[in-house]
Parts: C-alpha cells; structure tokens; sequence
C-alpha cells in the first residue's frame, strides 16, 4: 500500500478498491494512466501501463526516495519492487528474481533497463573499481543484445526477438561482481523474411547505416560498436562480426535457376563477394549452395539441389549464421560478465537477482512454431506465477503463525500438459513425427495429433471441427491458450532440423529437436525461477497505435483477464491487504495513540503495536505474526493514515 496518494489520482493499490470487480479495477486503471501514474500494485506486484511518452520518474532524485524504502512508503514504482528484491537479497540472503511480462510493446524490456539501472545506481556506495566494471558492463549488454536480437515489428519499433534472463551476482556488501545471461529462442526466421512493414533485426540496418529509417541506425551503429568494445570484442571480432551480417545480406541476393540438369547460381558476383567475406574459395561457396552430401548405403555422395531446394538451403544457411553469430555475442559476453572462481572465492556469499524480460503471447494470422514456443512460454510462466503468488502467500502465513485459508485460481496447468506431456502432448507427437527423415510432412503431424488430442477441450483442427471457418486450411490446428484466444498453426516441421554441425556420416545420432530443446530449457527456466523469491511486473499496453493519450478499453480489459489481475487482488484480498513489521508500523503510527507518542514503555514493539490497535478500536481486523502486524482490510490502513495525516 503506498504512499497515500490523493485520490485524485484513484488507488495506488488494486486491493484497496471498495468492490473487486472488473469495471472498478478498468476504472481505477484507466484514471491513473490518465493521470500520468502508469504504475499501479497488487500487493507487491507492480502493474504497469506503457505511457508511450518520456516520463520524468527515473532521475537520480527519484531513485534516492526509494532507495531502502519500504513498499508502502512511496507512490508505486518500479524502483520500489527492485529495492524490494535487492532488500531480500541483501538483508536475508535470499535469491530472488523479477519477472516481467506482458504482451509485445507493453514495455517489459524498458523496465527491465530500469530496473537494471536502479540496482546498479544504489549499490556500490565504496566505489570500488572493478564492481563499477561490472557494472558497466552488465548495463552495455543491453545495448548489445537490442542491436542483435531486436526488430522493428508492427507492434513496437524495438520488439525484442528473443527471450532474455539474466542473473546479476553479488557479493556479501550487496554489490554486483557479475551476472550472466541466458537467451532464448532467438526468431530466426525474421533474416529471411518479414511481414509488411516489419524489419529485419536492427544490426543489418546499422550495418548498412540506412539513413532513411525512423530509427537512427547510424547513430546507433556507433553506440553498439562502443559498447562491444567496453565488453572486451576485439577489432578482429568486431570484423567477423560485420563480415558474417554482410555475408548473410549477400546471400539474400542469391539466385538460383536450372540449365539443363544443372542448378546454377544465377549471380556469380555475389558468390565471389561470399567468398572473399568468409575467406574461402568460391567453389566451395558455390559447391556448399548447390550440392548435399547425403549417405547411401556405406557411401558418401554430393547431390545436386534443385533451383528450390537450393533456396531453401541457402535461407536456412543465412538463419542459422545469424543464430550463431547471436549465441556466440551472448556468450562473448557471458565469458567477461560471469564470476570467476577467485572472486567467489574471496567474496564468500554469493547471491542473485535474476531479470526476466522474455516475449509475450504473440497472435497472427498464421502461427508457426516460434509463436508456438513463445506462447507455450507463456503459459509456464503463468502457471509459476500462480503457483508462487500463493505459495509465497500461505508461506509468509506460516511463517508468522496464522491461519491460511485456499482461494481457487483459474489453473493453466492443463494446457501446459497439453503442450509438454509424455508421450501424448504436442512437443512428444511431433518428435514422433519427426522421426522419420524425408518422410516427415505436417499430414503426419497432424494425424499424430488428432489421434492423440481428439477429446482435449483446448485443441481441435480442421478434421475434428469441419465446421470452423477460423480454420482455413487442412494442416490447421488450434490451441486455446489461457490468454483466451485461438491460436492457429501450421507447417511446423520446416523448423525442426537443427541445421550446422549435424554431419551426414554420423546420421545415426539423432539431435534433440528444436522443439525438445526449447521444451527443457523451458522447463530448466522454470525451475531455476521457483527457487527464488519472486517479484512481478506485469505490463501492460494501452492501445495499438503508440499514443500516449489513448486508453483502449476492450484491449486493457483483454489484458487484464488474461494476466489474471482480478484474481491477484482477490487472492491478496482474502488473506490480509497489508502487512508491516513492527518497528516499522510502530514509526509510522505512534503519534496516533497516546500509548505510544512519543515512546511508549511496554516490553516489546509487539506490544506496543497491540495495545495502538486496541486504542483505535480495529482489533477484529488485524492478526499479529512473529514479527509483523496483519492488516485485513485496506479500510483500516485508510483511517490509519488518515488519522496520520491529521496529525
Ligand atoms: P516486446 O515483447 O516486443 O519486446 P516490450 O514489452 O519489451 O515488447 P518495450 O520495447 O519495452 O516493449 O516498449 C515498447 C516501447 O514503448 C518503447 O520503445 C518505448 O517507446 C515505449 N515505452 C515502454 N515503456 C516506457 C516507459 N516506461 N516510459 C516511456 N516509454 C516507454
Ligand atoms: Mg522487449
């Protein structure tokens, strides 16, 4: 419960709303972005609301009213869930972790940079050299990371491709001395292809310092160049860097077209700038695009593409460089960022804040397997949220000594189950069918699944329900997600061959599919993110068309339901709205009660607290833990202030 805010400015917390009811939390939602105040809690999670305007809340100044405060103290901020993380972390040793989430533009990943900003602003007070490295460092990754793993998309300018965690280390003073960065299913496909009106990723544009753009690629050409240089690339690395991003623009313009039974190379110019760009041959180019080497038996043969399959071979070379190139930076990046044994060594302790800044639920016309796994993201952490606001909720009960009592929650475990299942769930039919090489086609697929899904309620295809006309084609299939829409997919298995260092003589060692991978790391994700205290920002966008002014009612509403906000506040609801330490209760209030202004002589701050209570008749709602004050209904907290401020 925050700073009380005049009311003008409607609820800076959702459970302090007189009725829990939809109208009345789009209402109070709607009036604070109005008013500029774009962030709203839950309790302790935040609710953020893109402004889509520089916003004068991030300064240096504001920083310092939230540094070592507590929650309540201040208007709702981003800074305060971070000083709250970074307070669980230093005070109780805990690992904790923030999760941002929200759909594409909703601002997850500015947040994430503010969040960065504020813990990297408060920590440090000694100065010490190489932590104001780190530190640099770990802030420069971003920068980095956008450049390569960001797109302008139809949605939002700057739409992060990829999904992104990442650990910050600290040692026993609280001060980072490193971190590390998992990324996550980089969207590959967009090196060959993009919608109207979409861009490739940033780092061809900068490359290509196209003037023309909105987005000033050659000023941030300079900034991304600078700031692989303060991470440790060298000039050579940089080079290989421009070298690959050029090879894959060259191999865009490649053409291939048949002379006989030849397949040939429509522009043999281009092949010899290829060559000369990774140093080879051009033979080798031209023999890498034109022929495979496929197994026969106990013989190794080249085979000739045609002009189409040699397209799709060179769209699969480009997609794969680029994701390469992509995983080798973060790794680049992670071998200066992380700690070393030696300053573990000397530091002791060493806990984490992770910062999760990963995709939201993406919907298009036609929904391949990217959207697939990103939407499947989605629902894991959704089920880790429901699961840890309550689990996080009924320990601190138990912790302090009082009664819980179980609040139902709408449960997406069993759309999950449908993705991720033994045997029978969606990721398990397609590596069956994908067992069989050359023979795998999405009929079989599809066949798989139908076979399998038929009696589920949040799938169908084409086959089960004829009648669907949002299922255009036969190789349709749909997932209701829990964010309420109809997902559709199809030609899922294009994606599924790992391409690179698969050699052809060894074929009999299967890799893990894409999608098996992208299931476990998933899964690691989840698991690595369980055992840590979380915190939630969940964000939200306002309309569609980038306005700062504009409210968009049936899309927040949409949000809303989805992200489960109504039933956060019940859950918080139910059990008590506040809670406060003693000490702390004790400071904001003792001038209300005579027992206690100035101080008060009772044995212990408990006490003190509960004889405060008594005074202001509101025994009924309050229950008193080991060590903090439980306030059930925020109407207590109200006259409690009220009385304050009267003071
Ligand atoms: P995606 O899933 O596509 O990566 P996202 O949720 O990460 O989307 P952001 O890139 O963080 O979205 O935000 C989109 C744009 O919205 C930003 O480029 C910026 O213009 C604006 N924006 C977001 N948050 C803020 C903020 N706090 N203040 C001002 N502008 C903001
Ligand atoms: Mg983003």
């Amino acid at each position: 419960m925050a700073e009380h805010e005049s009311l003008e400015f409607g609820k800076a917390d959702f459970v302090l709303m007189d009725n829990v009811s939809l109208e009345e939390f789009m209402a109070n939602l709607k009036l604070r972005f109005e008013k500029g105040r774009i962030y709203t809690y839950i309790g302790e999670v935040v609710v953020s609301v893109n402004p889509y305007r520089a916003m004068n809340i991030y300064g240096r100044d504001t920083i310092e009213q939230y540094k070592g405060r507590e929650l309540y103290e201040r208007p709702p901020h981003l800074f305060a869930i971070a000083d709250a993380a970074y307070k669980a972390m230093k005070r109780r040793n805990k690992d904790t972790c923030i999760v941002i989430s929200g759909e594409s533009g909703a601002g997850k990943t500015e947040a994430s940079k503010y969040i960065m900003q504020y813990i990297a602003a408060i920590t440090n007070p000694g100065q010490r050299a190489e932590v104001e490295r780190v530190k640099n460092m770990l802030l420069k990754s971003n920068c980095v990371l956008e450049a390569f793993g960001n797109a302008k998309t139809n949605r939002n300018d700057n739409s992060s491709r990829f999904g992104k965690y990442m650990d910050i280390n600290f040692d026993f003073k609280g001060d980072p001395i490193g971190g590390h960065i998992n990324n996550y299913l980089l969207e590959k496909s967009r090196v060959i292809f993009q919608q109207e009106g979409e861009r490739s990723f940033h780092s061809f544009y900068q490359v290509c310092v196209s003037v023309y753009s909105s987005i000033d690629d050659g000023v941030d050409f300079k900034a991304v160049a600078d700031a692989m240089k303060v991470i440790g690339f060298t000039a050579d690395e940089l080079q290989t860097v421009y070298k690959v991003l050029a090879t894959i623009l060259h191999l865009g313009n490649l053409t291939f077209g048949v002379d006989g039974d030849t397949t040939l190379i429509e522009n043999s110019k281009v092949v010899a700038v290829i060559g000369d760009l990774l140093a080879t041959k051009e033979e080798n180019v031209e023999k890498a695009l034109l022929y495979r080497t496929v197994a026969t038996g106990r013989d190794v043969i080249d085979k000739q593409h045609t002009a189409q399959e040699a397209s799709y071979g060179r769209d699969a070379l480009a997609k794969a460089m680029y994701e390469r190139m992509f995983c080798w930076i973060v790794g680049r990046i992670n071998d200066v960022i992380e700690v070393k044994d030696y300053d573990a060594k000397v530091h002791g302790k060493n806990t984490v804040i992770g910062v999760l800044d990963i995709y939201g639920f993406e919907i298009f016309q036609n929904n391949s397997f990217e959207q697939f796994c990103i939407n499947y993201c989605n629902e894991k952490l959704q089920q880790l949220f429901i699961q840890l606001v309550l689990r996080q909720e009924q320990e601190e009960y138990q912790r302090e000594g009082i009664p819980w009592k179980h609040i139902d929650f709408f449960n997406n475990q069993i759309i999950v189950d449908l993705v991720e299942l033994q045997h029978k769930g969606i990721f398990s039919v397609l590596d069956e069918a994908c067992m069989n090489v050359g023979k795998v086609t999405d009929e079989v697929f599809l066949q798989g699944l139908n076979s399998k899904l038929a009696n589920h309620v949040h799938y169908t295809s084409r086959k089960l329900s004829p009648t669907d006309k949002s299922l255009e084609f036969d190789r349709d299939f749909r997932i209701r997600h829990y964010a309420g829409n109809v997902v559709e997919f199809n030609a899922l298995h294009y994606v599924m061959w790992p391409e690179g260092k698969l050699r052809i003589t060894e074929v009999t060692k299967r890799p893990l599919t894409a999608a098996t991978l992208f299931k476990n790391s998933m899964i690691a994700l989840v698991e690595n993110l369980a055992c840590k205290e979380p915190y939630y920002v969940r964000c939200i966008k306002p309309n569609d068309v980038k306005s700062p002014l504009l409210f968009e009612h049936e899309r927040c509403r949409h949000q809303v339901e989805y992200l489960g906000l109504l039933e956060n506040v019940r859950v918080r609801r139910a059990g008590f709205a506040n809670r406060q330490e003693y000490p702390r209760f004790l400071q904001r209030y003792k001038m209300i009660s005579e027992f206690t202004w100035p101080n008060h002589d009772l044995p212990s701050e408990k006490e003190a607290v509960k004889k405060l209570v008594q005074g202001c008749g509101f025994e009924h709602d309050v229950a008193y833990g080991k060590t903090k004050v439980f306030i059930r209904t925020p109407r207590t907290l109200f006259c409690l202030e009220e009385q304050r401020t009267e003071m």
